[in-house]
């Protein structure tokens, strides 16, 4: 019996992941840059902070959950995003205690039930930073300057950053009042998500990517941002005014809500054409009311997540991922005192900070060039017993296919050396 991966799952393969840990690497270099600290929150959550959190009518809690009922009866869901986890971990640790502002930022595995397609998976990866304990837009705004910093930086052009603002929930009940009274005329004409959208949750219209219910909306969905407060439009013309001075530029959409019930006032999201239908690279925007929706005291927020799968596609149709270069020593041994001494020499090597690899196959010499060649090693160390005799090995530069016969004592030097000047 065989076994297959599950729909919508990946397998990351080793001679792909380098890829992977390239992204990774980028991310945590941003981070630190920015003084964000590394979070990590367990697989699974209790239902109930999802449901809380991002709310009844979204597409992820009505759908796309993976939930189950464990031994105890406990009813528990895998993570499908990240901001409530993070924010039940500042609560239930106090975190507020020690810093007035938390700058958090995650790298980890989350799960929808969504129809797999490209850039769409089950169990998909995303980064993101939260910037917790702050109302000011100088967050929101370094939320979206580095969200996009890091794209720009790893070599994506051509994006383009939208943003919204969807106010407070004070005027949000008058605009979903007018919003309803605008769509009414017209609701049976809504796909039948949208008419049950309609009555239980008439903002989440926005979400579907029904061209029809899209048009609608174009036709009589007042603008959010018109029937926003005085302060709200404030705080959202500074953060435009930041975005300018950061020289990021932007286009407004009016449209654009996001999936998620926590949102408020700014939302936005960066999208690349590099994508197709699923375009968006990243999303995110302020959360001001989460923390108390979950037991914790008032606290304003902003964060952005961005998909890794997505970003990986983007970056190899730009055909921006680096090749990598590895600096791989690979030591071939002739015969079984050459062995024993290959071995040695393997963890001398690494003692010094030199990328080894040794035969674990007992393979032929040609066998073990031949792996060498595959491996990418840039060199060879040949260990014969002739040369043992005579304290010297065969050092072959694989790219160069050069070889020469060096002394023992001046190998690592050697080494050393060809590897620094790289
Ligand atoms: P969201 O948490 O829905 O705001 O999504 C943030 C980012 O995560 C999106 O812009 C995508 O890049 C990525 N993303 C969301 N859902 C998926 C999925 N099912 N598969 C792959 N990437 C996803």
């Amino acid at each position: 019996m065989k076994y297959s991966r599950v729909k919508g799952t990946r397998d990351i393969l080793p001679h792909e992941s380098y890829k992977w840990l390239y992204i990774g690497d980028k991310i945590r270099e941003f981070a630190l840059l920015n003084n964000f600290s590394y979070i990590k929150t367990p697989a699974f959550e209790v239902t109930e902070l999802f449901v809380r959190g991002i709310g009844n009518e979204t597409d992820i809690v009505s759908k796309e959950m993976y939930t189950f009922l464990d031994k105890s009866k406990t009813s528990i869901t895998l993570k499908p995003e990240m901001t409530a986890p993070v924010i039940r971990a500042y609560i239930q640790n106090n975190l507020e205690q020690m810093s007035a502002v938390m700058r958090v930022y995650y790298i980890d595995a989350l799960f929808r039930q969504e129809k797999p397609q490209k850039g769409r998976l089950r169990q998909f990866h995303q980064y993101g930073f939260e910037i917790i304990g702050t109302p000011y837009p100088e967050a929101d705004a370094e939320i979206i300057v580095l969200s996009y910093t890091i794209l720009k930086s790893l070599g994506l052009d051509d994006l383009s950053v939208k943003i919204n603002s969807i106010g407070n929930r004070r005027t949000r009940k008058a605009y979903l009042e007018l919003l309803r009274e605008n769509i009414a005329p017209c609701k049976n004409d809504l796909c039948p998500t949208c008419q049950t959208r309609f009555s239980r949750n008439v903002l989440r219209i926005f979400d579907c990517k029904n061209q029809k219910c899209q048009e609608l909306l174009d036709e009589h969905a007042p603008r959010i941002i018109d029937h926003i407060s005085d302060e709200d439009k404030e705080h959202f013309s500074l953060v435009l005014k930041l975005l300018d001075i950061a020289g990021v530029s932007y286009q407004i959409d009016h449209k654009l809500v996001r999936g998620l019930d926590y949102y408020t006032r700014t939302t936005f999201e960066i999208t690349s054409p590099l994508l197709g239908s699923q375009d968006a690279l990243c999303g995110g925007g302020r959360y001001d009311y989460l923390v108390e929706d979950l037991g914790g005291k008032p606290t304003p927020a902003v964060g952005v997540a961005g998909g890794i799968e997505r970003l990986l596609i983007a970056l190899e149709e730009a055909g921006k991922i680096p090749v990598t270069d590895s600096n791989l020593v690979y030591i071939v041994s002739i015969g079984e005192k050459a062995r024993e001494y290959g071995f040695r020499l393997s963890w001398e090597l690494r003692d010094q900070n030199i990328p080894c690899e040794f035969d674990t196959l007992r393979r032929s010499p040609k066998a073990q060039m031949r792996d060498a060649g595959r491996k990418k090693a840039k060199y060879v160390v040949i260990v014969g017993e002739d040369e043992l005799k005579r304290n010297k090995v065969i050092l072959r530069d694989m790219s160069k296919s050069y070889q020469e016969e060096i002394g023992l004592n001046l190998l690592i030097p050697t080494l050393k050396q060809k590897i620094s000047s790289v």
